[in-house]
């Protein structure tokens, strides 16, 4: 159940990012590494790459980060195996 719970927010979570671009979008919150730091930011990047990966920007996504664009998609077949195998469990 927790984990239902979960892929609900991350699916939520993933409808937001579909909707609102995090490079032209004011309702993100700012970097806080690139405020004090000036560099740039893995976390953004990964934001900005999955909102790519969402629209179906591959190379967009790889230049924004590409060790979050290698993973992710098992990351998401991860998720879903795990509900998977949850819901076979509820059932026996
Ligand atoms: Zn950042």
């Amino acid at each position: 159940m927790r984990r239902a719970a979960a892929a609900a927010a991350v699916v939520a979570a993933g409808a937001v990012l579909y909707l609102a671009d995090p490079a032209s979008t004011p309702m993100y919150p700012p970097c806080l590494i690139r405020t004090y730091t000036g560099w740039r930011c893995p976390g953004c990047g990964a934001t900005r790459a999955m909102h790519a990966l969402l629209h179906g920007r591959v190379r967009e996504a790889w230049e924004w980060n590409a060790i979050w664009t290698a993973g992710a998609p098992e990351l998401a077949a991860w998720g879903v195996w795990r509900l998977i195998q949850d819901a076979r469990r509820a059932r026996i």
